[in-house]
């Protein structure tokens, strides 16, 4: 292990430089800037199971692992064979091709409330697609969302609400018109009372409700039984959908998705993440009958030009082989479950107070001593010495998720070395931050 010292980061801080002159702050998605957590970036150079090394040779057990895709580490065998093989054909049509047939057919023999599924290239593109889908089958507006959830970046999902049972939105960001935000509604998680009030206020001009089964968003929240319960019950009693965003938890959290290990009855889901094996991807579907709304066979519209892209349709279906074959998830369990004994150890021996929330091998530490179950009490937290503890893990070969507000990941990859390591860097980091 490394012993803690500031890292050379050289490579990185002069790639840095060189990006803020041509990047918006230097990155392709906010996120990795670590503003929030007041550093900069490394810029990586290669990654190889558990491990990823950045452009100076630091080496890190790597906890963020593309954000969520790399449920098999890095350079997986077969993925990479899967990836060279598609290329010896060709990257890109513009017509059908096998794969994606057989992507469509194993995703809904895996996820049980696949009918009809079509993929698409984000996550975002994927929840985009989905309400588009859901309001045309209903002929209704109105869209529910509950704070703390991201659904990607499409203008009427950047919308959280203040406090309070039943807000109509407002949007998160700039360039979003109030009116494109104000069909948006939205709730705090895990409120039954607020989703039920929200339908009766509004039930008739709602189109459906849309959530991460367990949320890794606001970092990671686990639903309640009676939300779960409101969620399969209310919206279907008023004629909504509800759209389960499995874009992170899909094939992380269980083979066949948060709605099995919830018993969670969504009539569409969304995909992304692992279903790419780190390429580019999304996936939505559901129910037939909603999902024969779609273009050409019904009269909405969604399209993509590299729409199940060859490259990562192969990517995804070899990712998909070896979960099938290998199950790695009561592995991956075991292992999640002891990194997270030993770093709730570690904090407590440091005398740091920390409430980790955990599912499968999604993770976050969250600096408070309050129980997070929304995004009120995850807003407890105290971020700053979040970022204290993650430049100290940093500086030990630890490479966390640069917010309080984000899941940490484990890979299949990821073993009792790995494990160790990241557990003796948090002794240190917690003694020391
Ligand atoms: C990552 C994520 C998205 C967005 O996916 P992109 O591929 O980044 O567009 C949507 N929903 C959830 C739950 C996610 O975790």
């Amino acid at each position: 292990m490394n012993d803690g010292k500031e890292l050379c980061m050289d490579r990185s801080e002069a790639l840095m430089a060189r990006a803020l002159e041509s990047i918006p702050g230097g990155v392709n998605s906010p996120v990795r800037a670590l503003r929030s957590v007041g550093g900069g970036p490394f810029f990586a150079a290669g990654g190889d199971g558990a491990w990823v090394v950045d452009v100076d040779g630091n080496r890190y057990v790597d906890l963020i692992l593309s954000w969520g895709p790399l449920v098999l580490g890095h350079r997986h065998p077969e993925v990479v064979a899967a990836i060279r093989a598609a290329l010896d054909h060709g990257m890109s049509y513009g017509a059908p091709t096998e794969g994606e047939v057989e992507m469509a057919e194993t995703l809904r023999r895996l996820m049980p409330g696949l009918e009809q599924v079509r993929l698409v290239n984000s996550g975002t593109e994927a929840t985009m697609s989905a309400v588009r889908v859901a309001r045309g089958f209903t002929g209704r507006s109105k869209l529910v969302k509950f704070e703390g959830c991201y659904h990607g970046h499409a203008d009427f999902l950047l919308v959280k609400a203040g406090s309070g049972a039943l807000t109509f939105g407002a949007p998160d960001s700039a360039g979003v018109p109030a009116e494109f935000a104000a069909h948006t509604i939205t709730l705090p998680y895990n409120d039954p009372a607020a989703l039920e009030k929200a339908f009766q206020e509004a039930g008739g001009q709602i189109a459906a409700v849309i959530v991460e089964p367990y949320v890794g968003n606001m970092g990671v929240v686990t639903p309640t039984p009676a939300f779960v319960a409101a969620l399969n019950d209310i919206p279907r009693r008023h004629g909504a959908l509800l759209i389960c965003d499995e874009v992170m938890t899909g094939f992380r959290v269980a083979l066949h998705g948060a709605q099995s290990l919830l018993g969670l009855q969504p009539d569409l889901t969304c995909l992304g993440k692992i279903i790419g094996g780190g390429l580019p991807v999304g996936a939505y579907g559901g129910r037939r009958e909603v999902m024969q709304m779609v273009s050409p066979v019904g009269p909405v519209y969604q399209a993509g030009t590299l729409s199940g892209n060859p490259l990562s349709v192969a990517a995804g279906l070899a990712t998909l082989r070896v979960l099938q074959a290998t199950d790695p998830y009561p592995a991956i369990e075991r292992n999640s479950a002891t990194l997270c004994d030993g770093l709730a150890a570690a904090a407590a021996a440091a005398g740091v107070t920390v409430t980790i929330n955990r599912i499968g091998s999604m993770f976050t530490v969250f600096f408070t001593g309050t129980p997070v179950t929304d995004l009120e009490s995850a807003k407890t937290s105290d971020t700053k010495a979040f970022g204290r503890w993650f430049h100290r893990m940093r500086n030990l070969g630890v490479s966390l998720p640069p917010s309080q507000f984000e899941a940490a990941f484990l890979s299949a990859a990821h073993g009792p070395a790995e494990i160790d390591h990241v557990v003796q860097a948090a002794r240190e980091a917690f003694r020391t931050m």
